[in-house]
This record gives structure tokens, sequence and C-alpha cells, in this order.
């Protein structure tokens, strides 16, 4: 169904707004942009109207760490498949997303930035395109988890500076804080605008401080890949999860799909960093969408293969998670089920806070006035009924 009128009044539905749920509101969109949010209905005349049905009316989720679904990575290096994975996350509500690599060679990185600029202005049905978050490949070799390891290298001017100019897409790169030549990688990240995320890291407490001092202010996937308290003989050494936990001002994302963080940990950390300092994200592989069995993490042709079962992505021996298949919807679902957390907290999870630590809240993350019309509704169970990116609706669950 395509739907693009320059003025569309929503109503019948459950507005949550940053400051609480508005029953029986409204919210009027003209030119792809929010003019209105109202606990009535609203006098619009020659508006289109859609009826929400009695369910909710809610900002459009917004994925900062996602590598693929639909059976398509974004390291596949096709349109194709850039496409496809927009097409099949804006089914489960999410308006906007941050395409994510994986570690690779220099030519993969660069190349798959081409991809991303192709793309772009061929994405009509889709999750809008927010920019590239590389992940990689200065990780620690300890911590590479799914990563592969022919590709860990430590930071290399000449290299991360040859990558950042060929393209002005890169918005944030995840890299390990302890490595040799890191603080300056940050510092350079910082200068080009880039967020720099700590991610696949042995750090200890020092080196986060370091770290964060300089620019890493977010953590990649909470928990995972990531160093907790070690010991060195007989002394303890808080790791990255704690050190994420005791510095107020660092983001985390988390992998909310009940899986990779058990409900007492999502409870943890929803306790210690708030809704205002914690992103979820989906951290999706290709088989995100698509029926179980095996598949491959990274390029189709070059990737490891995995197995899909049990609602997550593993590698072939079972004994570690190889990304997720999780979609938007089921991370605030799992929150809301598993974690307890209210639904505006969730959806706040969900939109606003990855809008501010990516620095686009100006136009995304809310149902306000001024911004893109970025819109999903769903029910009381977060299944997506409606999704819509700038006035436009993008998604519409099949009438069953
Ligand atoms: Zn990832």
């Amino acid at each position: 169904m395509d739907i693009k009128q320059s003025l569309i009044k929503i109503v019948n539905g459950h507005v949550i707004t940053p400051d609480g749920i508005i029953r029986n509101g409204s919210v009027i969109v003209r030119d792809g942009i929010i003019i209105g949010v109202s606990d009535h209905d609203l006098e619009m005349p020659g508006a289109m109207i859609l009826d929400a049905g009695g369910r909710y009316i809610s900002p459009g989720f917004i994925d900062i760490h996602v590598h693929g679904g639909g059976g398509y990575d974004f390291m596949d290096n096709t349109v194709e498949a850039f496409l496809e994975i927009a097409n099949t996350h804006a089914r489960y509500g999410t308006t906007a997303l941050f395409p994510t690599t994986l570690t690779g060679s220099t030519e993969d990185i660069v190349s798959t930035l081409r991809t991303y600029d192709e793309a772009y202005p061929l994405n009509e049905s889709g999750s809008e395109f927010m920019g590239v978050h590389l992940e990689g490949p200065y990780f620690s070799m300890n911590q590479r988890g799914a990563q592969d390891p022919r590709w860990i290298r430590d930071p290399d001017p000449d290299e991360y500076e040859y990558i950042i100019s060929q393209s002005n897409s890169i918005k944030r790169w995840s890299a390990a804080p302890e490595l040799k030549g890191a603080i300056p990688f940050a510092r350079f990240l910082g200068l080009k605008g880039i967020l720099a995320s700590l991610a696949h890291t042995d750090a200890i407490y020092e080196e986060v401080l370091e770290g964060f001092e300089n620019g890493y202010t977010l953590a990649t996937h909470l928990y995972s890949a990531m160093s907790g308290v070690t010991r060195r003989n007989a002394y303890r050494f808080a790791g990255a999860v704690e050190s994420a936990f005791i510095i107020d001002d660092m983001d985390v994302e988390i992998i909310a799909d009940g899986i990779h963080l058990p409900a007492p940990l999502l409870k943890l950390i929803f306790k210690i960093k708030g809704p205002g300092k914690i992103a979820l994200i989906t951290d999706a592989m290709r088989a995100a969408g698509m029926p179980p069995g095996e598949s491959v993490i990274g390029n189709i042709q070059t990737g490891i293969k995995v197995i899909v079962e049990d609602g997550v992505s593993k590698m072939p021996d079972r004994k570690s998670f190889a990304g997720s298949v999780a979609t938007a919807d089921r991370l605030v679902r799992t929150m809301v089920q598993m974690a307890d957390v209210s639904l505006t907290d969730a959806i706040r999870m969900m939109t606003m806070t990855p809008a501010v630590i990516m620095k686009i809240a100006d136009r995304k993350g809310s149902l306000s006035s001024g911004k893109d019309a970025d819109i999903v509704i769903f029910d009381e169970n977060i299944n997506v009924h409606t999704t819509m990116v700038k006035g436009k609706v993008i998604y519409q669950a099949p009438v069953k």
C-alpha cells in the first residue's frame, strides 16, 4: 500500500510521547513532518485519516547496530542486500538504522561504504539509512567473539585516515580502547564527527577511563565480547563492564533479545544506567526475519558459517553466539515482558536515547512537532501494524 499524502491525521490510538502516553490521541503530519500531537481528535479538513484501531502510536524505532536481515548482510556489498535489509527491518517497526560492518580488509570496508552511497538514494520502502557504523577491525584478539581473526589488527593511521577520506557516511566506529594507537584514533574520529565506541575489548578500568576521556563514550553491546572483573595474581581489576557502570556519562547499548542477556542482567543494567543511557540494538545478522537453520555471518561468500536455532545465531560448536536474529519489536517486548520495564521506558531506549547518542534527536526519536514523521503503530504485544518513514507508509501488516 503506497500512501503519500501531504496532510495525514493518525487517530484512535494511544500516543507515546516523552511526557507519557496520551490515551485516544491523534498525530498530525504534513509533508513528512509532525505538526501536532493532541489528546483529542483535531479538526483537520482534507487530511487523510489513518485509523490506529486502538493500538499504540509510537516514534519509529532506531537501530544503531545492525548487520543484516531478510537473508542479507551489509557486507555482501550489494545494493540489493542494503535495500532488502532496510525493507525487512521496516516490517518490525525500525524507521532508521545504521548499517554496520564486520571486521574485514580495507578493501571490504571501503567497498561497503561505496555500496552504501549507491543504495542510499534507492531506498524508498525501507528503514532510512542514517550513516554507517564500522565495527572493527581494531579489536582485542582475546575478545573477538564472532569477528574473523584474520582481519583483527591495531589502529593504523594510514589505514583509518584513508577509509575516512573515502566516505562522508561514517557516523560511528567501534574499537578496543586499550590497543596501541587507539587513543589517537579516537581523537581523530572526534575531529571528523564520528562517534567512537568501545567494543571487543579486554580493557581494565584505567584504560576505559582514558578512552572515555578521549571520545569512547558509548559501550558496544555491553557484556558481549567485553572484559569483566579479572584477577592478575592476587589483585582484582574492574573490566569494561564495570567501567561502563562506574562512568555515569558512558552510554551503553544492549542486545535485548532476551538471550544474549538474561532477565536479571537486563534488570541490573536498567537499574544502574536508566533509560536515558541505554540504547536497545538488534545487532542482527542476515537470518533476522528468516526461518531457522544454517546461515553465514558476514559476507555470503567469505563469512563464517553459523547455526540459527532457539531464536539466536550460534557458532558451529554452539559454544558462543554469533550475532542475533532479533528485530526491534522483539527488543521492546523483551524489556517489557522479561525485564519489567515500563512501555514508555522501553520505547525511549528504542527511540529517543539512540537518537541522542547518534546526535539526530533534532529530527528523530520522539513524536514532537517539527520532527520527521517516523511513526510505528503496534498492538499490546508490540506486533507492528504500520510503519511510516517521513510521512510515507512503508509497511502495513496484512489483514488477517
Ligand atoms: Zn555487531
